[in-house]
């Protein structure tokens, strides 16, 4: 083994998680490799050209207020947002209606509408209960982990169609069936995230704005500041790790480090092989951490052309199989770009369909909603996250009941010289690009901390 094999710290990663901890440990003065599977940086961030020098993103692309670190990150770099399209009428086909509207509120019956505004009332109350860092010490953790999200609502919402909202909700949240997940995971996301409405809403909400150029930009940037410190296409299969260092072994590459960050979904984390293996703790805890299912669908035409009738492109429908609808045109409307997903159990039944057959029950669902035209796109751009072999769905994992308040924070808590980031282990924005980034600072700040107190590498 040479010297240039030898760093302080190795980043498995090159998502916004493994960047930001690499950008931090950089500036601290700590010499850092990244190791990141893909040819390319990112992860679930990706620009997909559309041409005439426009991108979309077939992963994650919006940012909102109080999402405190990427705003910031996005001036840091010298990067831009622009508003969310947002002008005129949104559509809602329901219980067999299809109706436009102004404004946050769907024109619901009185009685769903009511149960609506009554199940989210309450879901905030008890989300405020739950501690970020601790959601296994909120006072009703035990019985909320005893139950899904599904269980709930038959208990709670007495409307079927409230019910259908709910289950909208979560959809489009965790890209979950509430059948899948954990209602004190639920509780603890929503309050992660600030609230229903946060984490819903294209005006002072999660969906407020997207970045000049395409989110992947932020990855990008922050690699071309950290330059030969990434290594692309070099997936870690194995870590070794003694009381001294450890050893990270990735294809065609073997180098030694006094820690490492792994910073990958969790399911992903327990695809390396490690020696010594992993404490069953943790290796149970992941096996029980869900990734999301999410096709992203976007058909390209030559204009915008529902802004003629008054749309703003955004449709909710409870018939599916796309469920939410967006205008997702660049910002100089330069093409027109409608952008559907296919979450949960939509995104699992299209997702085993030949592609035209999936494009064909998409670009019917944007008919529906914006007319023949619509049926006729010049590009149509999907993304199967579940496909991805270094993702595995997204947006990102989920726990289903028992998982918090059987395992606590393992997903967060250093395994000896081993310290974990990404999405998934985000206190503030659990799951977001805001969550990753702040994982990865604070991995970061642990490591240093840790080769502060003397864990040097012992040269060998
Ligand atoms: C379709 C979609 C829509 C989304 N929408 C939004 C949105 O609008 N707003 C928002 O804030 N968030 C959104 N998200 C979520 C957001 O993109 C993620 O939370 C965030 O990008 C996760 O970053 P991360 O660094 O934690 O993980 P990742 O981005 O998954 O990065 C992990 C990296 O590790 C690499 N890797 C995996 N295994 C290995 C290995 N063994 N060796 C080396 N490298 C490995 C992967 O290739 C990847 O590059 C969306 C995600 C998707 C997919």
């Amino acid at each position: 083994m040479t010297g240039t094999d030898v760093y302080d710290v190795v980043v498995v990663g090159a998502g916004l998680a493994g960047l930001a901890a690499a950008r931090e440990l950089t500036a601290k003065g700590r010499r850092v490799l990244v190791l990141e599977a893909r040819d390319r940086v990112g992860g679930r961030t990706l620009n997909e050209s559309i041409g005439d020098g426009n991108v979309v993103e077939v992963g994650g692309q919006w940012v909102g207020p109080t999402q405190d670190r990427v705003l910031a990150l996005i001036d840091e770099l010298g990067l831009s947002r622009h508003a969310t399209y947002n002008e005129g009428l949104a559509q809602i086909e329901f219980g067999g209606r299809t109706k436009r509207y102004r404004g946050a509120i769907p024109p619901l019956r009185p009685m769903a509408l009511a149960d609506v505004a009554q199940a989210q009332v309450r879901l905030d109350r008890m989300a405020r209960t739950v501690p970020l860092d601790a959601p296994w010490t909120a006072r009703r953790a035990s019985v909320w982990d005893a139950q899904t999200f599904d269980s709930w609502l038959r208990r709670n919402v007495r409307t079927k169609g409230a019910r259908e909202v709910c289950t909208l909700v979560c959809q489009a949240v965790f890209a979950a069936e509430p059948a899948d997940i954990s209602l004190l995971h639920f509780l603890f996301y929503l309050h992660s995230g600030g609230g229903i409405d946060r984490l819903i809403s294209t005006v002072d909400g999660a969906q407020q704005w997207r970045i000049v150029g395409g989110s992947q930009r932020i990855a990008q940037r922050m690699a071309e500041d950290l330059g030969d410190a990434v290594e692309l296409s070099a997936p870690v299969r194995r870590i070794e790790t003694t009381d001294y260092d450890v050893t990270v072994v990735a294809d065609g590459r073997t180098v030694r480090a006094s820690a490492v960050i792994v910073a990958i979904p969790p399911t992903l984390t327990s695809r390396i092989a490690y020696d010594p293996p992993l404490p069953g703790h943790r290796d149970q805890l992941v096996q029980r951490y869900i990734q999301g299912s999410v096709v992203k669908c976007m058909a390209v035409y030559a204009e915008p052309f529902w802004r003629r009738d008054g749309l703003n492109g955004q449709a909710t429908s409870d018939v599916g199989p796309v469920k939410l609808c967006y205008d997702n045109s660049p910002p100089d409307a330069s093409k027109g770009v409608l952008l559907g997903f296919l979450e949960a159990g939509h995104a699992r039944r299209l997702g085993q369909l030949p592609a035209a057959d999936r494009k064909a029950e998409v670009l019917a669902c944007f008919a529906r909603h914006f007319g023949p035209a619509a049926a006729e796109p010049e590009q149509f751009v999907e993304k199967d996250w579940s496909q991805e072999e270094w993702s595995r769905g997204c947006y990102g994992g989920y726990l289903p009941p028992g998982a918090w308040t059987a395992y606590h924070d393992t997903v967060r808590v250093p395994i000896g010289r081993i310290h974990w980031a990404g999405a998934e282990s985000a206190t503030v924005w659990n799951g977001y690009m805001d969550g990753a980034l702040t994982s990865g600072e604070r991995a970061a700040t642990e490591v240093h901390t840790l080769l502060d107190a003397g864990a040097r590498l012992i040269p060998g």
